[in-house]
């Protein structure tokens, strides 16, 4: 898929902008997955069509039928671990080495951004390579010789995946810390998002009305963008390696200065 819509002046700026800033959050959506080849829970394989998002990502979908539930986040656990992060990710990961003060907020789960070397991450919706207790939500160690049925904690409660279930609140440290970096950055980037899931959604519009500077990496523009300041129409895998360059020459130049 060629998609290079973008201008390099947009690169630029974005660059600039990434470089003069002194508070940086950047928020990521299934977009950016996508491209490494993740499928959304919406156009996820054949088998699993035949039920409804709440029987397999729900507490009520879990206890009505648990091995079920527990075969369908292994095989998603499989899924994600079979495919790697692409050059967006990595850019990110890039991004944050150069710039410490930056802050990555992800609605994904798939952990590919842990593993392309993020390490300041607010992970909205959890993260399907933990686990924890269903009834004390206390962490939990998955005991790797364990089989395919749910495995039980030490507490005798099930254990679950630790990802953000259908009518489950969002962790409240994570989305205290979402809300209150994106209020106090002033460069705020959103990549590979909808802009429809809530509260990840209402992210630009927080930072943008606190005075940020907003850009958006995205192949088509989105519910959000609206509150971008500069709107950049590509692949992240594209557009972030060219922008993480382009940051560091700048950074580059200015200490030579
Ligand atoms: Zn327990």
């Amino acid at each position: 898929m060629d998609n290079k819509n973008f201008k390099n002046k947009e690169i630029e700026e974005a660059a600039a902008r990434i470089a003069a800033s002194s508070r940086l959050v950047v928020s990521t959506g299934a977009g950016i997955s996508k491209e490494s080849g993740i499928s959304t829970f919406r156009d996820a394989d054949g088998l699993w069509n035949n039920y409804r998002p709440e029987q397999l990502a729900s507490r009520e979908g879990f206890l009505a039928n648990p091995g079920m539930v527990w075969k369908w986040y292994r095989e998603r656990l499989l899924t994600a671990k079979e495919h790697d992060p692409n050059p967006g990710h990595y850019a990110l990961a890039r991004l944050e080495e150069i710039l410490p003060w930056m802050l990555l907020v992800t609605q994904n789960v798939d952990n590919l951004h842990r593993r392309a070397g993020s390490r300041q991450i607010v992970e909205l919706h959890g993260n399907i390579e933990r686990y924890r207790c269903l009834e004390h939500s206390h962490p939990a160690e998955l005991d790797p010789e364990w089989g395919d049925d749910p495995p039980i904690c030490h507490c005798g409660s099930m254990i679950r995946p630790d990802v953000v279930w259908f009518g489950e609140q969002l962790p409240q440290a994570e989305l205290e810390t979402a809300f209150n970096e994106s209020a106090r950055c002033d460069v705020f980037m959103i990549v590979g998002t909808s802009g429809l899931v809530q509260p990840a959604a209402s992210l630009p519009q927080i930072a943008s009305s606190a005075g940020a500077y907003v850009i958006e990496v995205n192949v088509e523009e989105s519910a959000v963008t609206h509150w971008s300041d500069l709107f950049i129409e590509g692949r992240s895998g594209e557009v972030l390696p060219l922008i993480a360059a382009e940051t560091e020459r700048i950074l580059d130049l200015n200490l030579s200065k």
